[in-house]
Parts: structure tokens; sequence; C-alpha cells
């Protein structure tokens, strides 16, 4: 029986079901045939802690074939040569595909192009010079991007970026850090971030802008990967900017005004992550209630235990929340919204029931919860990650309070 009352739009069904039929094609049976590798860190990084060839062989591999049957590119607007679809069917998309594959078949985050390592509605501001060298290879998926905004000096508050763009004939000299980058350590292209007028970032008044550049160029470097959680690799970086030259063509957007795409681009990662926590919490929850049916404790299953049923209950209720929440607000965003109050609501909700749902899930399921097989370590760490990542829970409680005393009541 349906738990939603509103119908999803027909092409947003046929875009979900196709994606993970593509799933069950290309990402499940890769896991399984290269579990050696997906089982071996060691196997998948290299010395340096950047993805192994092996590794980064299945991921354009995935990319690629996506992008042939059309779902890489799905969302991105058809005036770049994609399916058009939007925020809605980005979140379904994704919320389908972490609730179907779980943690273990993580190949799925290529099936579907990430607003920052790939194409998306960011790359409307684009030159059209830009398009024609990047373009081609990012729809394609044999090229990949990253996204530099945050700095070793700056995170949630991105006035105190220090890196500068000078100006230097008809382009601009950029030099500066940045971290956590993602995707940067295999990146091609790279959207970087750099104040070009100092006093009005200072009063937030603009002064802050994008330009698109090759990972390749001089004065672009990896400088090291960041190991999270153990990890011994990882797919975030530290960056050094020393005086990298760039052209009029390589602005995204305009002059001055890069802190808007910035913005843009941080709200779909909360339609992302707002997916990704309540598909993972989903997954987990399932996976909690097929344990709980079969493990028995003091002669019966542990499911006849309220102490192990409740917590079920409550997960599965705030999900269904957070699950309705990620529809609404995404629709908002079609309806061509700002939805600043809505996306900061369900971004913070989500990510705080989907870590719990997963939480409760290790606990049900005793020591076997922390092992590595059954991937609700992984899940754990994703979600622990995203109370941070594109907007700390407290930033985007913060922007609620704001639109609130702003008068924006309506709930
Ligand atoms: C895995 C991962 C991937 C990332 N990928 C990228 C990427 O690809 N590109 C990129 O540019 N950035 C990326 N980031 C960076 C991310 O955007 C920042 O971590 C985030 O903006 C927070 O900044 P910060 O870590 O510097 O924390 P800070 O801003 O230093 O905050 C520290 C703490 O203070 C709190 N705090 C700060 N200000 C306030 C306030 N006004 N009220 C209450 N509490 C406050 C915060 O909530 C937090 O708890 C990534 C981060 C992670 C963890």
């Amino acid at each position: 029986m349906p738990a939603i009352a509103h119908s999803l739009p027909a092409d947003v069904i046929s875009a979900r079901d196709g994606l993970i039929a593509f799933a069950d094609r290309e990402i499940i049976p890769r896991h399984e045939k290269h579990h050696a590798l997906f089982d071996d860190p060691r196997r998948l990084h290299r010395d340096d802690g950047r993805f192994s060839d092996e590794l980064l062989q299945l991921i354009g591999e995935v990319r690629t074939a996506a992008s042939r049957a059309g779902f890489y590119t799905m969302c991105v607007p058809e005036e770049l040569g994609g399916g058009g679809l939007g925020h809605l069917a980005y979140y379904v998309a994704w919320e389908a595909l972490f609730h179907h594959c779980g943690p273990k078949n993580w190949l799925m985050l290529y099936a579907l192009a990430h607003w920052a390592f790939g194409p998306s509605r960011l790359l409307e501001q684009i030159t059209h010079s830009a398009r024609e060298r990047f373009l081609p290879g990012l729809m394609d998926g044999t090229k990949s991007m990253c996204f530099g905004l945050s700095e070793p000096g700056a995170g949630s508050d991105a006035s105190m970026l220090k890196t500068r763009a000078v100006r230097d004939g008809d382009g601009w000299r950029i030099s500066g850090r940045k971290i956590w980058t993602t995707n940067a350590p295999v990146a091609d292209y790279c959207v970087l971030f750099a104040i070009t007028d100092a006093e009005r970032a200072a009063a937030k008044q603009g002064g802050i802008s994008a330009f698109i550049v090759p990972t390749s160029a001089a004065g672009f470097t990896v400088q090291r990967v960041i190991r999270l959680f153990g990890h011994i690799g990882g797919d975030e970086a530290e960056l050094a900017i020393e005086d990298l030259k760039v052209e009029p063509w390589q602005l995204v957007g305009k002059e001055g005004q890069g802190f808007a795409a910035a913005l843009y681009g941080v709200s779909l990662g909360r339609v992302y992550n707002s997916a990704r926590a309540v598909g993972y919490g989903r997954w987990a929850l399932e996976l909690a209630l097929e344990y709980a049916k079969v493990r028995e404790a003091f002669g019966q299953s542990i499911a006849e235990y309220q102490g192990v049923s409740f917590p079920l209950a409550e997960s599965a209720t705030e999900l269904h929340a957070a699950h309705l929440m990620g529809l609404n607000a995404s629709l908002l965003l079609d309806q061509a919204l700002p939805a600043v109050k809505e996306l900061s609501m369900t971004k913070v909700y989500s990510v705080q029931v989907g870590y719990r749902a997963v939480d409760r899930a290790m606990q049900i399921h005793g020591a076997m919860g922390f092992t590595n097989e059954i991937g609700l370590t992984d899940a754990w760490h994703a979600l622990r990650i995203v109370n941070v990542a594109d907007g700390t829970n407290e930033i985007l409680n913060r922007t609620i309070a704001q639109r609130l005393f702003k008068g924006d009541v309506e709930i």
C-alpha cells in the first residue's frame, strides 16, 4: 500500500524505475564481480590516498554507461544537452538509489551526475567557450569536476575566504588554499571561488567570483588527500592555488556574483543529502526489521521486545516525515521558489533522523552491527558527515530562525 498520497509525475517514476533497473544491471553485479577489490582498502587506494586505477576504471565504466543510457544527465537542463528533469526527479532518484543499493554498492554514486562532480544546472552559468571545452566530457561521463569553496579559515562563513583573484590584463591570477574539496584528487576541472573585490566581500555585498579551471593548469596543486574516520584513503583534498592564470571566458556567472552560484550549488547539495539520509535510513530500517524477526534471545525473537520494536517504529515515523519534507521542498524548488526555510528544515531533519535510524539499526544488530560485511557502519559514517557538509545543522537552524524572525512563519 502506498504511504504517500501525492502521486509522482510519470516521467519521474520512469526515471526512478529505470535507474533502479540500471543499478541491478550495471552496479550491483560489478560489486559482486569485484568483491575482492571492494573488500580491500589497500587495493582501492594508492599510497598517496587517491583512488586506485582499478577503482577509477570501474567508476568511469559506470558513469559512461549511465550517460549512454540517459540517466547520468537526466537532471541537467535541456539547454546544456541533458534530460531537463527538475529537483523532484533529483530527490526521488537519489533517495531510491541509496535505499535500493545501500552503502555497499556505492558505485551507484556515479549513476546520476552529482551537482558538484558532474554536469548540473550550475553549469548554465558558464560561458559559451567554457561549454565548448568542458561540457562534452562532463556530459559523456569521461570527465569530472569539483567545487572549491571552503578554505582552512572559511567554512560556514564564506566571507572569511582568503583566496584572491587579482586583475592581470583582461584576466586574473588566483592564489590561495582550499580544503575539503570532494572529488578533487581525481577531478579534471574545478569551480574555484575567489575574492575579486575585498571591500564588497567584507561587507557581504558580493565581491566573490567563481571560475572554472582545469585541474592540470599550472598553479593548481592537490596538496594532500584528507583521510576521514581512519580510512587509508579518501575523496576529499586540500588544494594549493599559486598564481593560477584565468581568462574572462572562465568566469562562472558574473564577476562578483559567484556567491549566488555557490549558494545554488549548496542547495542542490541539500536536496541530495536529504535524499541520501532518507534512502540510507530506510535501507537500515528494513535490515533491522529482518534481523529482529530472526534473532532470538530469552526464548523468543527480539522483535517481541518493545525495547527493540519501538525504536524501529520511531525511525519509520521520522523517516516518513523526512521523506514528505524532501518531496515538498523539491516541488517548491521546481516552482522556482527559493524554499530557503523549507530546504534548511528538510536537510537538518533528514540527516538527523537518517543517522538515528542507522544508529538504532546498529544497536538492534548487537555486535553484528559493527562488522564491515553488513555496511551499517559505512552508512553511519556517511550520515554523520552530512550533519556538517553542505551547511551544518547549526547553520541551517540559524537560517530557519532568521526566516522565522523575518516573518516567514508559514509551516
Ligand atoms: C566530507 C565533506 C565534504 C566536503 N566537501 C566540500 C566540497 O566539495 N567543497 C567545499 O567547498 N566544501 C566542502 N566541505 C566543507 C563543508 O562545506 C564545511 O565543512 C562546512 O561548511 C562547515 O565548515 P567548517 O567545517 O569549517 O566548520 P566551521 O564553520 O568552522 O564550524 C565549526 C562549528 O561551529 C558551528 N558554527 C559556526 N558558526 C555558527 C553560528 N553562527 N551559530 C552556531 N554555530 C556555528 C558549526 O555549526 C560547527 O559546528 C566538505 C565537508 C565535509 C565534511
